[in-house]
């Protein structure tokens, strides 16, 4: 039986090179994502320690590497597959192509000083989070598996080896454009644009102007993902070109966190010294990425290379506006706010700020008002004056959009996210202890952070100071 296809390898070859991924003594396979297995139609045979640990390559499979390219903290670099590598594509039930790749499985021509290979800790965060993400609703890459190598890693101490398996709409990055334009021909370029667009947005192909409808849309999805992060207090922490997607889905679960306390300067990543990817920052950022895609794609917007250059700027503009937009959408959804009146934005605002005042906790406010459960919060003058405002804002409303009002709060302000301390201590169960009840049970909790359940309270409890000096980290 033919499991995977590779579409990828159409591509001109300087978009990739074949490597099979390097052998591990003692495969193990200790996390599997039945339900997302079940949902794609990935068949039972898959299951199976050899295979994703890629001691066993199925038939159909031609595993590669792919090259991109990024700028890291503002600076461009050549970049590539160094520890992952693509099996190949899985046709789902629904008909669209998934990317199967395994994340530390040896090293790869784009390697460069690494080791190619993952530790057992950050592999968990990523299944733990990527999984999390997708219960809050935010497009993401899931986490069909992790493999304990039976292999260790040596970082500054001696870890755990583990491999993740990885499933993504695609991995085609802005910096996999950086990379075209950069390193390859026009042509090549232009394959690598045809090439995403038939993959991810196939209504284009037929537009006057493809290419640059293709930047409108990946400024439209990636606005979309980085309010939504924004909604949730989701700190990505290594939002270099290179880890943003074409499709629009989060990628790349290393130094990522969430805020407890709202405050837009909060920062969690060890290596992020001036805040560049900070909470308020991301919006910003994402605006900056989308600039180097454009820039990527001036030579197939335009032969004459101004023209080009203003038609992408053209498209950049309504960059800061939607973003905005949006975001307003997104927020007045948390609070309930239907319909269009004055003052809205100001009421958003201003509760923004009384938080970061007062030091409120991102999550538990949106939830306590979600649920009417605000005493605790009353007792600040400056909140019980915001609530006044909000309550009458609320309250005038209709009956039946009052209703529909709580509804729509309900469904956009989660009960739970996975916390740091929460994430870290589950983590450190599986791996000191060999423990996996904590995994599995913070990961069945954030699948449905929605819903009321009666052992949130150990979930939604915010142990004071807890993040104080909390910090992530990129690379193990
Ligand atoms: P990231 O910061 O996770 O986006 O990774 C940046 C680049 O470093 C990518 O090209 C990775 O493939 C590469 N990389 C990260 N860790 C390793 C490793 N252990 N061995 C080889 N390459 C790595
Ligand atoms: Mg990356
Ligand atoms: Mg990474």
């Amino acid at each position: 039986m033919k499991l995977f296809q590779n579409t990828y390898k159409t591509l001109p070859a300087t978009f990739y090179q074949e490597q099979l991924p390097t052998p591990v003594s003692q495969p193990n396979l200790i996390l599997y994502n039945k339900k997302l297995a079940q949902k794609l139609g990935i068949p039972k045979e898959l299951e199976d320690a050899q295979i994703l640990s890629g001691n066993k390559i199925v038939k159909g499979s031609t595993p590669i590497a792919q090259a991109y390219a990024g700028h890291q903290f503002g600076h461009f670099t050549m970049l590539g597959d160094g520890r992952a590598i693509l099996l190949g594509e899985f046709e789902t039930e629904q008909g669209t192509l998934v990317d199967l790749q395994l994340k530390g499985p040896g090293r790869t021509p784009y390697s460069r000083g690494g080791d190619g290979r993952a530790a057992l800790g950050p592999m968990l965060r990523e299944y733990i989070i990527s999984e999390a993400m997708h219960g809050l609703g935010i497009p993401t890459t899931r986490s069909l598996a992790v493999v304990e190598t039976g292999d260790p890693v040596y970082r500054e101490i001696q870890l755990e080896g583990a491999i993740l398996t990885r499933v993504a709409d695609s991995h085609i990055r802005v910096g996999t454009f950086q990379y075209a334009s950069r390193f390859a021909s026009v042509d090549e370029l232009k394959k690598l644009a045809d090439y995403t667009i038939d993959r991810h947005y196939p209504e284009l192909a037929e537009a006057d102007q493809p290419y640059l409808e293709l930047l409108g849309k990946v400024m439209e999805k990636q606005i979309d993902l980085v309010t939504k992060w924004q909604m949730v207090g989701f700190i990505h922490g290594v939002m270099n070109t290179d880890n943003m997607t074409i499709s629009g889905q989060t990628i790349d679960y290393g130094p990522c966190a969430f805020m407890n306390v709202y405050d837009p300067d909060t920062v969690f990543s060890s290596i992020d010294h001036q805040g560049r990817y900070a909470y308020g920052n991301q919006g910003p950022i994402a605006g900056w990425n989308l600039a180097r895609l454009a820039e990527a794609l001036i030579p197939l917007l335009h032969e004459d290379e101004q023209k080009g250059l203003e038609l992408a700027q053209e498209q950049l503009y309504r960059f800061p506006k939607l973003y905005e937009e949006t975001w307003l959408a997104g927020m007045k959804k948390k609070l309930g706010l239907l319909g269009e009146q004055e003052g809205d934005e100001a009421l958003v605002n201003e509760l923004l700020s009384v938080m970061k005042d007062q030091k409120l906790d991102f999550t538990n406010t949106f939830r306590a008002l979600t649920l009417g459960q605000e005493d605790d919060l009353l007792v600040y003058p400056m909140f019980s004056s915001w609530y006044q405002k909000w309550k009458k804002r609320v309250d005038d409303q209709p009956a039946d959009v009052k209703e529909q009002s709580k509804q729509v709060m309900k469904q956009h302000n989660p009960h739970v996210i996975p916390r740091n301390h929460l994430v870290e201590e589950t983590i450190e169960e599986a791996v000191e202890h060999g423990d996996y009840g904590k995994v599995e049970k913070l990961i069945e909790i954030m699948q449905t952070p929605y819903e009321w359940k009666s052992c949130e309270i150990y979930y939604t409890n915010v142990p004071g100071e807890v993040d104080k000096g909390y910090q992530t980290f990129c690379g193990t």
